[in-house]
């Protein structure tokens, strides 16, 4: 059965690295194939705890390359493969996550995958019976951060400065719309989503159900991200929820 189950819901270095919430990124299970996304601190552990065995992830994503992302991108393609045992795992991310100073997979983990593909913007790869799509580069802190459609069903709009753009670059009426939403609202000049933008992408692209995550430590020290989205929910007519950790939705 499709679903995704939210393996952490805290985003940012502020909220991940204090703690507030888990993080880990979130499964995503399409077509009967389960996709990782972006494996941040914890991710193996939480893994283990909801009794999900690595070996059966077929994809991990990664969206970029920030610790909050990533940091356990090797552990678990290692867990995934059997320390090396089964090559039946493929990665996506952007090439500055396989190359360069600021590379995050570890050389002999590149070794153990079926498959690598590089995002682009507007770029499509594949993979068994899952297809992402980088439908846009964001602007995040120089970091290549991409927008990403999985089977044309779910869009995962990761961490983003927003840009009028996204209006025109993100597909309208997905089935599920998640969206990284580090921030209430903007008091300095980051490079993150607030509430005020995710309320723009759903008021545009008009999602059969909207989902918010990776909360930012102001936003879970001052505000209630459940009470944010009824609001959204009611004032544009359709689902929108906020994640909490482990939560699973179905497809
Ligand atoms: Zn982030
Ligand atoms: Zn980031």
């Amino acid at each position: 059965m499709d679903r995704i189950v939210f393996l952490g819901t805290a985003g940012g270095r502020a909220s991940v690295f204090r703690f507030l919430r888990r993080s880990g990124g979130f499964l995503l299970w399409l077509s009967g194939k389960l996709v990782h996304v972006d494996p941040g601190p914890g991710a193996f552990v939480y893994l283990h705890q909801l009794g999900i065995d690595p070996k059966s992830i077929d994809l991990v994503v990664l969206s970029h390359i920030h610790l909050d992302h990533s940091s356990d991108v090797n552990a678990v393609i290692e867990s995934a493969t059997d320390g090396g045992n089964i090559r039946n795992v493929a990665l996506f991310a952007p090439k500055s996550a396989f190359e360069g100073d600021s590379r995050v997979v570890l050389p002999f983990i590149r070794k153990r995958l079926a498959q690598e593909g590089f995002l682009e913007e507007r770029r499509e790869l594949s993979y068994k019976d899952l297809v992402v799509k980088a439908v846009m580069r964001h602007t995040h802190h120089e970091a290549e951060t991409y927008a990403l459609l999985f089977n044309e069903r779910i869009l995962y709009v990761s961490c983003a400065l927003y840009e009028e753009r996204m209006l025109e670059f993100y597909p309208k009426n997905v089935e599920l719309m998640i969206i990284n939403t580090t921030l209430y609202k903007k008091t300095k000049p980051i490079d993150h989503l607030t509430v005020g933008d995710a309320k723009k992408l759903i008021e545009h692209l008009k999602p059969k159900k909207a989902i918010l995550t990776h909360f930012g430590y102001e936003f879970l020290m001052k505000h209630d991200p459940k009470v944010v989205a009824e609001e959204l929910s009611k004032r544009h007519n359709l689902p929108v929820v906020s994640a909490e950790d482990f939560m699973e939705v179905r497809l």
